[in-house]
């Protein structure tokens, strides 16, 4: 046993994600370094490290956390189940909190979604709808349906199927010549509108190259698969619901499935619990995670029709069954969490209150907009983003090898608050227990860090 805090140890031994680990090794001497931040413990919006430093989590952890850390319904749901059982083999055998979910998760997501299958994680929710899409198809005799078609600027994980499917450079040029080839479509990102045209002008303006997309491929493809309204990981780019729902009536007309992936918009985030609603449409797939235990435990649901499961269900003889499995499918854990989330959310007014939440955030970040370096301030729902460019006019953006903002990140640590900008953009996506007031610390922070990020 080592009885050293870890405070005192060699960090190294554990290789981080989304990290060049050069730029953490405490012999660098160059000035953009970082260093580790060993967390000790959670409460509600703040985390706290081992010499009493506390961090507003101004991103909910990568997302996921949504009712703040140690929260007391789903600790006391988690320490229920720990007491009665952990986890138990989902093949042949089932569980209390696995149904439960099961049954909650059919409730609550938009009609016609009547099934649920769980993985893991989220990349591994996409890899089930994908071979669950393209797996329907064969066992209709539709064997030539083997494509899938993918919005420009998409982030839907990083296995290896995941990553085909997205279309953000930075996690997927290395590994190309390993990846499925898809169809990918102009993005409805509204970032790129005319000056003077509404959201919703760009988005049903920007369908067209779907529209023909579908037109000319449909016959090989299975399903398209959107980010619905934030293309979150693609820096926060977001869009008008009417391309959801041209999309949907598109996907009707030309024979080929819709899989929405809102595991990072999910469960309250875009201002609705699914972001679906504010199109009034139904998926054929919606893969949840993230906020889906409310940031606790490592789960994942993909939810699906009847129709989909029946063409599924068959004499085991003719092979056509779902063979996809994860040693910790549905593990109950993951399962009560989940449960205890949901029930926050129908016992407290959660939407009610974000719909507050969000309004503060924009107010806090309305002064960003006339920023001589500030493109554009963005919102939906419970995010917001804040995107920095070298010039105004003309949006040239700051070369990327400044690390901007980066900055922003040192200094919001510096003053309390962890801010983990995506590239030179900037946003807010707290916990929705966060208050007014931290709101605007948040804020004010974020105004200072970006003053000093620009400078030279
Ligand atoms: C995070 C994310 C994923 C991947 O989920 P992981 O649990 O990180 O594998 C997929 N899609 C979207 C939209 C995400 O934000």
């Amino acid at each position: 046993m080592n009885n050293q805090t870890i405070v005192q140890r060699d960090l190294s031994v554990l290789w981080h994600p989304c990290s060049q680990m050069k730029d953490y090794d405490p012999r660098s001497t160059d000035p953009d370094a970082l260093t580790l931040i060993p967390i000790k413990s959670g409460q509600g919006v703040w985390l706290e490290d081992f010499d009493g430093n506390r961090y507003l989590d101004a991103i909910s952890s990568w997302w996921v956390n949504l009712f703040g850390h140690a929260n007391p319904i789903i600790n006391q749901a988690l320490k229920a189940q720990l007491e009665t059982l952990e986890h138990v083999i989902l093949g042949g055998f089932t569980h209390q909190a696995a149904v439960e979910l099961a049954e909650k998760l059919v409730e609550i997501t938009p009609d016609g979604l009547n099934k649920c299958f769980y993985a893991d994680n989220g990349s591994s929710a996409i890899e089930v709808a994908l071979k669950m899409s393209f797996h329907y198809w064969r066992n209709l005799g539709q064997t030539q349906k083997t494509k899938f078609i993918t919005l420009e600027n998409s982030y839907h994980g990083e296995t290896l199927g995941a990553l085909a499917v997205g279309n953000v450079a930075l996690y997927k040029e290395t590994y190309a010549p390993l990846l499925m080839d898809v169809i990918s479509v102009p993005s409805p990102d509204c970032f790129f509108r005319d000056a003077d045209e509404s959201w919703e002008a760009y988005s049903i303006r920007r369908f067209a190259d779907m529209e023909q997309t579908l037109a000319r491929h449909a016959e090989s493809v299975c399903a398209v698969i959107v980010e619905p309204l934030v293309q979150c990981a693609g820096n926060m780019r977001m869009y008008n619901p009417v391309y959801l729902q041209m999309l949907r009536a598109a996907c009707d007309k030309y024979q080929v499935h819709l899989i929405a992936d809102e595991i990072a918009v999910g469960f309250g985030r875009s201002g609705t619990l699914f972001a679906c609603e504010q199109a009034a449409i139904s998926p054929d797939f919606m893969c949840l995670s993230k906020g889906l235990t409310g940031g606790y435990l490592p789960l994942s649901a993909v939810m699906t029709t009847d129709s989909v499961y029946q063409a599924f269900y068959d004499d085991y003889q003719n092979l056509t069954a779902f063979l996809h499995s994860h040693s910790y499918t549905g593990n109950a854990l993951g399962c009560r969490a989940a449960l205890a989330t949901i029930e926050i959310f129908q016992t407290q007014h959660v939407l009610e209150r974000n719909r507050q939440l969000a309004l503060a955030m924009a107010k806090a970040t309305e002064r960003f907009k006339e920023h001589p370096h500030v493109a554009e301030v963005r919102q939906t729902g419970m995010i917001v983003a804040i995107e920095l460019v070298k010039n105004k006019q003309t949006r040239e953006a700051f070369p990327w090898q400044q690390r901007r903002g980066l900055k922003v990140y040192r200094y919001a640590l510096s003053r309390g608050v962890l801010l983990r900008p995506l590239g030179n953009v900037i946003y807010f996506m707290p916990p929705y227990v966060i208050t007014e007031q931290e709101i605007q610390l948040m804020a004010d922070v974020a105004w200072q860090g970006i003053q000093l990020a620009v400078q030279d």
